[in-house]
């Protein structure tokens, strides 16, 4: 069994918004093509809190805060309920099975989608075994996602036109795919895809 996972693409991701990837709204058209394709389609939002920890300007007890990156790194983005956290408006939302909240603990910035969700245990009582992953950001929520999907056993497949990075330092969204690569992870085209899966 199969299953499409769409990371994090919110409006907040996207040009116009908060913490914006360039080029993030591009990944619509990919993505929307590969819907069809996929029995189970599920879509990741980052949900935060108002004072959450990833937020520039909040303050954080450092022993309590677990993040993969220090806190306070941020600007404040997709916080829960705002327009900003709503999926883009350009992916076809109608054809998205489950929505997934993430990043809700305000001492993480909760950068997986199996981290602290239901996401692991959706997928096991699906009888998902192979996961193919897009989203926002290539650096980020989709490297940490994929790399905890890999621990938890799926074989996946990153689609390498359907993720954007931020790339903080350039090159950082090359070497997360190849990051993803070492732990095992595919990287296909949604045209390749699609074709395997006509
Ligand atoms: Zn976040």
């Amino acid at each position: 069994m199969d299953a499409f996972l769409i990371v994090d693409f919110q409006n907040d991701f996207t040009p116009g918004g908060a913490l914006p990837v360039a080029h993030g709204d591009e990944i619509a058209a990919p993505i929307n093509t590969l819907l069809d394709s996929f029995d189970l389609v599920i879509a990741t939002r980052d949900w935060h809190c108002p004072d959450h920890g990833s937020f520039a300007g909040v303050e954080v007890d450092s022993e309590k805060w677990r993040g993969a990156d220090p806190p306070s790194i941020w600007p404040e983005h997709c916080v829960e309920g705002t327009p900003g956290a709503e999926l883009h408006p350009g992916l076809e939302q109608a054809k998205i099975d489950v929505v997934i909240d993430k990043g809700q603990d305000p001492t993480s910035q909760g950068y997986s989608g199996f981290q602290d969700t239901r996401l692991g245990d959706l997928l096991h009582e699906r009888g998902v075994d192979h996961l193919f992953v897009a989203g926002l950001a290539t650096d980020y929520c989709v490297k940490n996602t994929v790399l905890d999907a890999r621990r938890e056993g799926f074989d996946v497949t990153v689609v390498e036109d359907a993720v954007k990075g931020v790339d903080v330092e350039p090159g950082d969204s090359e070497r997360a795919l190849e990051e993803m690569e070492r732990a095992g992870a595919h990287l296909e085209t949604s045209r390749e895809i699609l074709a395997e899966r006509a």
